[in-house]
């Protein structure tokens, strides 16, 4: 048997050999790693919190348990007794919003991160008075009436959402919702990033609403867009596009496929006074980019920020196909002496696999290429050591001569 302490609480065993990953600071224990015959999963609700044990019965961590994913245990704590509750999820908060508070400055920031907080499943956006928030497992979902609580005690915000609507919460067992908690929510708000106003539609938009996770990223392509013509594509809202308008370009064209983004970057260039200078397409990217290289147009800054093209694992090749052909076809509309900054959000695509997509783009298309600053993430979206997957964006900003 465990240790007294451990054997009144609902625990799960190991299989032999399988307790490395999690000493080593990752917090997922996936369902063939568990010795089932000991501690069946089928035993537990979604969301019940136990004790992860070695197979020689040692302590390892807390964690919330989903018998249904196959991520079937999250760790939320690496003592005895330290469990997932309204105090712990309030002090975790706190600590997650002093530390934004501390390094970004302004209250538009990516306020918790998930696992990278110890907050696994749990992702909030702070727009100024108004939090966004992402639940994306059964463990989480729990504790979503002291999340409200403890952000209405920490934030006193004019409104809380409820952005329940990720596609990963179906392996959960968990249903799709867009819901407001707490307050009124506008249906457009204001983001303020790198000096410049941005709108985000915090019920309907992508994800919550904005990228906070490119900011750094805007403000190295701002360093470069004086006098320039840049090419935004997979623009959003126009995030990077008015960013590179505000900062100099000569010309922005941005490109993306939902009008309702389009709309949001249009209402943004005119909030910043940029718009006679961009201009906006609404088309599939491959598409414009082939109409562009035929018609001859040439862009000194192309940025290309995709969705996910590799989602899973099982569809790395086929991604990587697709990051392929958008690096070639946006290398065919760079002018000669020109920046290219290549951007995947997929964390299943390693930097090294970006830096060659880039690479034989750049080959393929005749051109020599330098890697200048190879970007990732923005600091309020901190990386967890020991989990590689939360490390998921890069931003690789190359010169192509
Ligand atoms: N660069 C943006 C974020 C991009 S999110 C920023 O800095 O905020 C991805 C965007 O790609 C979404 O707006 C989506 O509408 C768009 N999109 C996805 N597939 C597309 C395609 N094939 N062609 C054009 N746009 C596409």
């Amino acid at each position: 048997m465990a240790e007294t302490e451990s054997a009144e609480q609902p625990v799960i065993y190991l299989a032999r050999r399988e307790e490395h990953r999690l000493r080593n600071g990752h917090p997922w224990v996936f369902s063939n790693e568990v010795d089932t015959t000991r501690s069946p999963l089928t035993a537990f609700e979604p969301g019940d919190q136990v004790e992860v044990l070695t197979h020689g019965e040692r302590f390892l961590a807390t964690a919330y348990v989903n018998p249904r994913s196959l991520i079937c245990a999250r760790v939320i704590g690496t003592r005895p007794g330290e469990w997932l509750d309204a105090a712990a999820l309030e002090s975790r908060l706190v600590r997650a919003q002093r530390m934004r508070d501390r390094l970004i400055g302004q209250p538009w920031y990516r306020l918790a991160y998930a696992e990278s907080d110890d907050l696994p499943g749990l992702i909030v956006d702070r727009y100024g008075d108004i939090a966004v928030v992402q639940i994306g497992t059964a463990g989480m979902e729990r504790h979503q009436g002291d999340i409200v609580d403890a952000l209405r005690r920490t934030l006193a915000p004019a409104a809380i959402v409820a952005r329940n609507d990720v596609a990963t919460r179906a392996l959960e067992g968990l249903e799709q919702t867009v819901e407001v908690l707490h307050g009124d929510a506008p249906g457009t708000i204001e983001v303020r990033e790198n000096d410049l106003v941005f709108l985000a539609a915090p019920m309907s938009g992508q994800k919550t609403g904005w990228f906070f996770d490119q900011r750094d990223n805007r403000r190295r392509v701002a360093q470069h867009a004086a006098g320039r013509r840049v090419l935004d594509l997979f623009c959003y809202s126009g995030g990077f596009g008015v960013t590179a308008a505000a900062a100099g370009a000569t010309e922005v064209v941005c490109v993306d496929s939902s009008e309702a983004a389009l709309d949001l970057a249009r209402a943004a260039a005119r909030r910043n006074g940029v718009e006679a200078r961009m201009s906006f397409v609404q088309a599939d990217v491959f598409d414009a980019l082939r109409a562009m290289a035929e018609d001859g147009r040439r862009f000194d800054l192309v940025v290309a920020d995709p969705p996910a093209f590799v989602r899973r694992r099982k569809d790395l090749a086929a991604g990587v196909e697709a990051y392929r052909r958008l690096n070639r076809l946006a290398v065919s509309v760079l002018a000669p002496e020109a920046l290219l900054l290549s951007a995947s959000c997929s964390s299943h695509l390693a930097r090294e696999r970006l830096h060659e997509v880039v690479r034989a783009a750049a080959v393929r298309g005749g051109r020599s290429v330098q890697l200048l600053e190879d970007g990732g993430q923005a600091l309020d979206h901190p990386v967890r050591l020991g989990m590689p997957e939360s490390a998921y964006l890069k931003a690789a900003l190359c010169w192509l001569a």
